[in-house]
């Protein structure tokens, strides 16, 4: 779990999770601490974001926003995103994260869900 963890968490920050990226720090990566984990990067200093729970960490508005990005979703067929690269059940037009973080929530095996999307 914590290898898949560590690719969800890299690809986020990739996409500008935390705004490692914006402030142009170096990613460290990510430590373990039981439940816990933190998330570390660095430029003079170490700077560090610690979750309780890898759950306190995937279901926020900031997460889903650099996973799964911000854009509507773009509809190539009645019910396909081409930019998630899903079909949907619905043809609501919404956010990609702002869809996604709703399925998200309402799973029992999220980490599973997050592995789909990764690149
Ligand atoms: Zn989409």
């Amino acid at each position: 779990m914590e290898q898949l963890l560590t690719r969800i968490f890299d690809q986020a920050v990739a996409n500008g999770w935390l705004g490692i990226k914006d402030l142009t720090l170096r990613y460290d990566g990510v430590i373990f601490q039981g439940e816990k984990l933190v998330i570390t990067a660095s430029k003079l200093q170490q700077q560090t974001w610690s979750f309780a729970s890898y759950t306190q960490a995937i279901f926020t508005e900031e997460f889903a926003k650099a996973y799964f990005g911000t854009k509507f979703h773009h509809w190539v067929s009645f019910v396909h995103c081409s930019q998630c690269g899903v079909n949907y059940d619905s043809t609501e037009t919404k956010k990609c994260w702002q869809y996604h973080l709703k399925q998200l929530t309402m799973r029992s095996d999220p980490l599973s869900y997050l592995e789909v999307f990764l690149k």
